[in-house]
């Protein structure tokens, strides 16, 4: 694969920000098959969906591309954010793509996040525009990109290495064994997920856990019974192959990716 951006189609952009995004999208388009279903290439999508910008002509997926040069660091900048929420909780955001650059353009890493580890509580609301900006107070989102559990960035390209196609398709198959359109017991499976994520050692309790309740509740006021919740993520997501139950409450990380 040719992680080289093609210089020449930014040509006849001015703005920095547009030139990225002409020659991102091409790369992408050019080069990359759709994760979701392995069809070879996934198309420009030429509407006026505001947060949108491919699909995949096989399976339907809606695919939304950020790129950046070097990382990301906690926080992708986003467009709208009542667009953002509106079509999370509608369940109709697109995936997402998260592309770095190098300072000589070229790619050297490509993650998917797929759109059910989308929860209304990693979009952060920024400040409205000023009343001197053009859009005045239009208000735009960030992705907390930390918030996101890691087993929901699906390594595409990572420093500048492929992951094959045949091991991207089986993870994202996996991932999708969590996905749920009920927000609320999505956002109880992605803070578990954080949870454990936390845990330093591989082999791990339930009440290692339950450390985290206060924290989680803060997250779910409207949970009487927080520890009842742990239990059933922690069942739901043992069910679903992303840890093991070793026995007396002693359960182990499934590695992933
Ligand atoms: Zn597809």
């Amino acid at each position: 694969m040719n992680l080289q951006f093609d210089a020449s189609l930014a040509a006849n952009y001015k703005n920095p920000a547009q030139k990225i995004r002409v020659m991102s999208e091409i790369w992408l388009l050019n080069n990359i098959f759709c994760p979701c279903c392995g069809n070879e290439h996934l198309s420009e999508l030429k509407n006026n969906l505001p947060v949108a910008d491919m699909r995949c002509n096989v399976c339907g997926e809606i695919f939304e591309l950020k790129s950046k040069r070097k990382t990301f660091g906690a926080k992708i900048l986003d467009g709208a954010y009542h667009t953002m929420i509106e079509r999370i909780t509608s369940n109709i955001n697109p995936q997402l793509f998260v592309m770095q650059y190098s300072a000589t353009l070229c790619v050297t890493d490509l993650t998917l996040i797929p759109k059910f580890f989308f929860t209304p509580n990693i979009i952060e609301k920024r400040k409205p525009l000023s009343t001197n900006a053009r859009r005045a107070g239009w208000v735009g989102c960030n992705i907390l990109y930390e918030k996101i559990p890691d087993q929901g960035k699906l390594s595409i390209i990572r420093d500048g290495k492929e992951t094959g196609i045949t091991e991207v398709l089986s993870r994202y198959k996996k991932l999708t064994a969590l996905q749920t359109n009920n927000l609320k017991r999505r956002g109880w499976t992605m803070d578990v997920l954080n949870c454990i994520n936390k845990i330093s050692s591989e082999v791990f309790t339930l009440r290692d856990v339950y450390e985290f309740a206060n924290q989680l509740s803060k997250n779910h006021l409207e949970n009487q019974n927080v520890e009842a919740k742990i239990r059933q993520q922690l069942q739901f997501l043992r069910d679903k192959g992303f840890i093991e139950f070793i026995g007396r409450g002693v359960y182990k990380k499934i590695k992933f990716g």
